[in-house]
């Protein structure tokens, strides 16, 4: 029996006749458990809440306007896009390289790049504002886990900044 020598891997822990399928973990954004999906799943029933969620991450290039921007994945914000948003909810993260006027909660960092502008509140576990981003009039809040970010969603606290 040969081996190859570089191995490192246990091996997995599936039976051999099942295919391997792979996964990725997201965070409910409606009650913040976690589950497993399918990797190019774009949404998918929680299992714990049984609510559909959106699992895909979501990329806003254009001009952007609107209610909520709600996924379990994480949320980009292009260069030079302008985004307007009652509450922009991502379980993964967000990256904000544009301007953003609306409140953000994030089970994961949020990234202001360079340019990047937010005007709202932030809530997240882990806020990172690189130089020459603005923070315009707004309230930041850090928890300390993803679950304290997003459990506190659907109460009045969560209204956008007045
Ligand atoms: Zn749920």
């Amino acid at each position: 029996m040969s081996v190859l020598p570089n191995t490192t891997h246990a091996p997995e822990e599936a039976a051999s006749w099942m295919p391997a399928l792979p996964t990725r973990t997201v965070r409910c954004y409606l009650c913040a458990c976690e589950f497993d999906v399918a990797p190019k799943a774009m949404s998918a029933s929680c299992p714990h809440c049984y609510r559909r969620i959106v699992v895909e991450d979501v990329v806003i290039r254009g001009p952007w306007w609107g209610g909520k921007i709600e996924t379990c994945g994480a949320v980009e914000i292009h260069k030079r896009t302008r985004a307007t948003a009652t509450v922009l909810l991502a379980g993964a993260g967000v990256l904000i390289h544009g301007y953003l006027d609306g409140s953000v909660v994030s089970g994961g960092l949020v990234r202001l790049t360079e340019r990047a502008t937010v005007k709202g509140r932030v809530r997240a576990p882990r806020i990172e504002i690189h130089p020459g981003a603005v923070i315009d009039n707004a309230l930041l809040e850090i928890p300390a886990t993803p679950l304290e970010a997003l459990a506190p969603i659907g109460t009045p606290e969560l209204a956008p900044a007045a």
